[in-house]
């Protein structure tokens, strides 16, 4: 059963119950899932025992910011982080050693800030290609000296999607040629206007290397994250994310959770996906040893059966034999599957999503050149039905690359290119995440796709349309050229591109179209009744003197 039929039947939103699934600790759906019968009957539990708004109204304690960085590459993400941790190990009780455990934890002021070490936007959306959002607040990163680059635009794109809130640190401002004035400006072109512009973007000037504006960074985070209100329920079933794994020869696998829901603890069976174990013991980021951890707490753990990926949310079973058979059903289920995937997100799916909640078709654009970008996206945007619109989640000159696949798959967007190369790799990214790239070579093509998308009709239905009546009067072998028609249109026209119907005493044997239309020496695109020309045909060149071709042109009936 899809979600919105099931939100249809207990009359609440297909938002809502997805929000109610997660609480029961079912992740990963959207709207567009499926749910099973099994999954149906706890949501109906649930709400016959609290009723529908009940969900809200647990026991929520105020919760840390998860931070993650983005930006371009050599911005600086890494040294910020570096001399963000730096600050708290000086002041540390730990003699200074710190885990490389994939996120760390900072405490300022008795509130904590939680740091993902993987910087970059393409972890960040291979983890929300999963259906898990680890990141509460994302810190673009661009440096002084450089200002906005590609990647910069890149993960503004992500971020936005991912509709995490961006504080914006300019590092490198301690550098002979920084000009933060000029990013601010950069900024605002991409509707991110600094505060001092008159914007609403929190703004920060910051030097990793001199460790300045650090402090500030911090407290910004944390009047970020208190506007937010994040809250989360420690007494919930658990939830935890994986954000980092990896293989120790003495340790065995072990995997960097941060818990997102509930208390994880010393003992726990934990099962996510195929991997389970019992929780033989949490480190923190300190190196510490826990027996418990709660909400918004990266901690590293031992004891799963195997690594797991960045994403992969763990819940806890109610023994090792049960985490055992779920694991076991996983596995089977994937094999039957052959790749665990959401449901392909393609022009019709998105069509046929519930009527009454406003449907956006979101695209991603790649072109060739700016210009066609442009134009594209300016009418792109502008198409509008009622309860569908256009929403152009990323644009930008050039090939698809993994990242547009990732994030199409994260935010359910359809990729559109213009004259641009899609290469294998690329492909098969595509066919295993389940994104539909749609290649143009016509703008028109790509326009009138859409349109009819947005009007609910998908294929537009063509007629043929008897244009023209042209008799081959000779036929001419052409060295290289190939096999030519020499004709005399007798009625109507023709057209290049048309199809070309060649008939034999009356009887048809062929049907195919014309690919070079010739008058003289020179292409043309039509050629009117009385006159004649040369013609070839797409992998046909079986003429003989006499035959008789008609001309149909394609019309599009709707
Ligand atoms: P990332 O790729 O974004 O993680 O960038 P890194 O943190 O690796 O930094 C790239 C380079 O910029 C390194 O050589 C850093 O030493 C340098 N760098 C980073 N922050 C600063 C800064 O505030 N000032 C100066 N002058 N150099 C910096």
């Amino acid at each position: 059963m899809r979600i919105y039929e099931l939100a249809k039947e207990l009359k609440i939103s297909s938002k809502r119950l997805v929000e109610i699934l997660s609480q029961l600790g079912i992740e990963g759906k959207s709207t567009l899932s499926s749910v099973s019968s099994k999954e149906g009957q706890a949501v109906r539990e649930f709400l016959a025992e609290r009723g529908p708004e009940a969900a809200a109204t647990k026991l929520r304690i105020p919760c840390d910011p998860i931070v993650t960085f983005l930006g371009h590459v050599d911005h600086g993400k890494t040294s910020l982080l570096d001399a963000i941790r730096h600050t708290q190990v000086a002041e540390g009780e730990v003699g200074g050693i710190t885990q490389r455990i994939g996120a760390s934890e900072i405490c300022i002021k008795d509130k904590r800030i939680v740091f993902i070490d993987t910087p970059g936007h393409e972890a960040f959306t291979a983890m929300r290609a999963r259906g898990t959002q680890v990141t509460d607040i994302a810190v673009l990163v661009i440096a002084a000296d450089d200002g906005i680059m590609p990647q910069t635009r890149e993960a503004i794109e992500h971020a936005r999607a991912a509709q995490v809130p961006i504080i914006v640190a300019i590092n490198k401002i301690d550098k002979d040629n920084a000009d933060p004035e000029r990013v601010k400006r950069q900024l605002a072109e991409q509707d991110l206007a600094p505060e001092d512009w008159g914007g609403e973007t929190i703004c920060l000037e910051v030097s990793a290397v001199r460790k300045e504006g650090i402090e500030e960074l911090l407290e910004m985070l944390l009047l970020q994250a208190e506007v937010m209100e994040l809250s989360a329920d420690p007494a919930a079933p658990l939830r935890a994310v994986v954000v980092e794994s990896e293989i120790d020869r003495q340790k065995g696998p072990f995997s960097t959770l941060i818990v997102k829901e509930g208390t994880l603890r010393v003992g726990d069976v934990l099962v996510g996906e195929q991997v389970y174990g019992r929780v033989r013991a949490l480190i923190n980021w300190m190196g510490k040893r826990l027996q418990e951890a709660g909400p918004c707490t990266p901690v590293q753990v031992l004891g799963l059966s195997e690594v797991s990926v960045p994403g992969q949310v763990f819940v806890v079973a109610a023994s090792e034999k049960d985490a055992r058979r779920m694991a076991q059903q996983e596995r089977e289920q994937a094999r039957e599957q052959g790749l665990r995937k959401r449901e392909k997100v393609t022009l019709e799916t998105i069509l046929s999503r519930p009527e009454d909640e406003t449907r956006f078709l979101s695209l991603i654009l790649r072109a060739d050149s700016q210009g066609v970008l442009h134009a594209l996206a300016d009418v792109l945007a502008s198409m509008k039905e009622e309860n569908v619109e256009v929403e152009i989640v990323s644009q930008g000159v050039g090939e698809v690359k993994k990242s547009d696949i990732l994030l199409a798959s994260s935010s359910d967007a359809l990729i559109l290119t213009f004259n641009v190369p899609v290469t294998g790799d690329i492909q098969a990214l595509a066919i295993q995440e389940e994104v539909e790239v749609r290649q143009y070579q016509v703008i028109y093509e790509m326009l009138e796709d859409i349109e009819a998308a947005l009007r609910g009709m998908l294929e537009p239905t063509y007629e043929e349309e008897l244009i023209g009546r042209v008799e081959i009067r000779d036929v001419f072998r052409i060295p290289r050229a190939g096999v030519i028609a020499g004709c005399y249109v007798s009625e109507g026209k023709v057209i290049r591109d048309a199809l070309a119907e060649v008939t034999r005493s009356g009887e048809p044997v062929t049907k195919v179209s014309i690919t070079s239309l010739k008058r003289f020496d020179r292409d043309v695109k039509e050629v009117a009744a009385g006159l004649e020309c040369g013609i070839k045909l797409q992998g046909f060149d079986e003429f003989r003197k006499d035959d008789v071709i008609r001309v149909y042109q394609q019309r599009r009936t709707r």
